[in-house]
């Protein structure tokens, strides 16, 4: 057991915010926990009041972007229950990326503990409506003083939690992209590290003006083979197949990829993990073989794809078909809400914290 200090607000917030209808990411809750990571050991572990933290001018995370996240939810089971969907393979990737970036890990039994105290802590900030949960923002960033470019030797860990609607309230349109590049096998863009979103905000900025909601971010190589959205992994349905990219050390490593490749296959449906280049996707929709195209993220849970844009010619796609993507959206948020059996032990109760 860690001993997590815990430091309550005088009074909350809760009582000013209308749960069920918050814009996604800005409305946070009382509380976060941090630590600090110093002489190579992680300390400071505590709860307290969100606030401002106070940074040096020369911290090297706001110079070369030493810094990664996390994204998970909570949810609650009809009895008020909180839950977690598979929270160990989030402190894994975490620490993937922590690896990647030349940080120190975070112990599994402290990221869970942290976890199951602030949720416990904040569980009336859970949203109760069907699309809304608690979104869980866990995040390490270098804290050394030092204008140089150099592995920092201090650290801290922090983990926001903010009620949230959908992220997606409705089906979007993509732009394949064959000027700009996400990530190349060999760069960072397996690793949930902060660096990977200001690069792609001008393209997503571009894409955006030209009418698309976000990037389908093709290899950087020969602008071909399909890797990602960057806020999700794709999917599509060809001829009945499901088919999503192999993993190629560019695309994220998706948890909610993982789990609705499982739900899916336990369905009976084939799913090919592999290539797929975009003239496939093109071919696939010009035969009438395309049958569904949807992004999975935590954030984003299941979205569908009702327009693809490449060179400069768009392709539509009838969502109201769909039949894959409605299930596995379904099938996940009833998961997280404990409204279906977990067959697989991926739902994770929160315990109650020990208040100090
Ligand atoms: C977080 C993220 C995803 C989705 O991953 P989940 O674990 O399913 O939330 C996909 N692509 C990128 C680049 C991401 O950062």
């Amino acid at each position: 057991m860690y001993s997590i200090k815990i430091n309550k607000v005088a009074e909350s917030r809760l009582p000013q915010v209308d749960l069920n209808n918050i814009p996604f990411g800005r409305v946070f809750t009382d509380h976060m926990f941090t630590a600090d990571y110093i002489n190579g050991e992680w300390t400071n572990l505590e709860i307290v009041p969100v606030k401002d933290f106070s940074i040096h001018p020369g911290n090297l995370t706001l110079h070369y972007a030493q810094s990664i996240f996390e994204g998970m939810k909570a949810a609650a089971n009809p009895d008020g229950v909180p839950l977690l969907l598979r929270p160990e393979m989030h402190v894994e990737r975490l620490n993937r990326s922590a690896d990647r970036m030349c940080m120190p890990a975070v112990p599994e039994a402290m990221f869970l503990e942290a976890i199951h105290s602030l949720v416990g802590l904040e569980k009336d900030w859970i949203p109760s409506s069907e699309g809304s949960s608690l979104y869980i923002r866990p995040f390490m960033f270098a804290t050394d003083e030092f204008v140089g470019v150099a592995v920092s030797e201090t650290y801290k860990f922090v983990i926001l939690t903010l009620p949230v609607g959908p992220y997606y309230d409705k089906p979007v349109s993509l732009k394949a992209d064959t000027e700009y590049v996400r990530a190349a096998p060999g760069g960072v863009g397996d690793a949930k590290t902060a660096g990977n979103y200001a690069a792609s905000l001008y393209p997503a900025k571009k894409a955006k003006a030209e009418g698309y909601d976000q990037v389908l971010w093709l290899d950087g190589k020969e602008f071909k083979y399909i890797q990602e959205v960057g806020t999700m992994n794709i999917f599509f349905v060809i001829d009945g197949t499901v088919v999503t990219p192999a993993f190629n050390g560019a695309i994220l490593h998706g948890i909610t990829r993982n789990s609705i490749i499982q739900i899916l296959r336990d369905e009976g449906h084939t799913v090919e993990e592999r290539e797929i280049s975009i003239d496939e996707v093109i071919k696939a929709h010009q035969d009438g073989n395309l049958s569904e195209v949807f992004g999975t993220g935590t954030a984003a849970v299941v979205s569908p794809v009702h327009r693809i844009g490449y060179q400069g010619e768009n392709y539509d796609i009838d969502v109201d078909s769909f039949t894959i993507a409605p299930f596995a959206k379904q099938y996940i948020s009833q998961l997280r809400r404990g409204q279906i059996e977990d067959t697989r032990g991926w739902i994770v109760k929160v315990e109650e914290p020990v208040l100090a």
